[in-house]
């Protein structure tokens, strides 16, 4: 995946604008503090906070993910390979709740790479934007 495109960082925790600092504090969607966010790109100095409740509506876009996965795992388990609908539902209710922190980080990285142009090769001194 190139390192330019906008699916770059929602998929690896990276800013939008520079493609080289970290969106969220930890890595990992499993760690404890895996809602923590930075406030401003330590790579480029982004505000990560535009406005107060950016963020809400990234609540929607979480459902489309989880209205995909349901939708794809149906197709590939109960159509494909003739699953029997309750197996699968049973399935399906714990893999969503496991999957909750990943497609909140998800989520809110995909809402403010809505709104954010890339430009990934500048390189902006963080301590002159602040
Ligand atoms: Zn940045």
């Amino acid at each position: 995946m190139s390192t330019d495109s906008r699916l770059y960082s929602v998929v690896f925790n990276k800013c939008p604008r520079c493609h080289q600092g970290d969106f969220f504090v930890k890595n990992s969607a499993f760690s404890k503090d895996f809602d923590k966010m930075h406030e401003h790109c330590p790579h480029c100095g982004e505000n990560f906070m535009p406005e107060p409740g950016f963020y809400w509506a990234s609540m929607f876009v979480s459902y489309a993910f989880y209205t995909i996965y349901s939708l794809l795992t149906f197709f590939i388990f109960v159509q494909w390979l003739q699953i029997d609908l309750d197996y699968y539902l049973i399935g399906l209710i714990p893999t969503l709740i496991l999957l909750t922190p990943y497609f909140f980080r998800m989520a809110r990285r995909t809402w403010l790479t809505l709104f954010i142009a890339p430009r990934p090769h500048v390189h902006a001194d963080v301590t002159e934007q602040k």
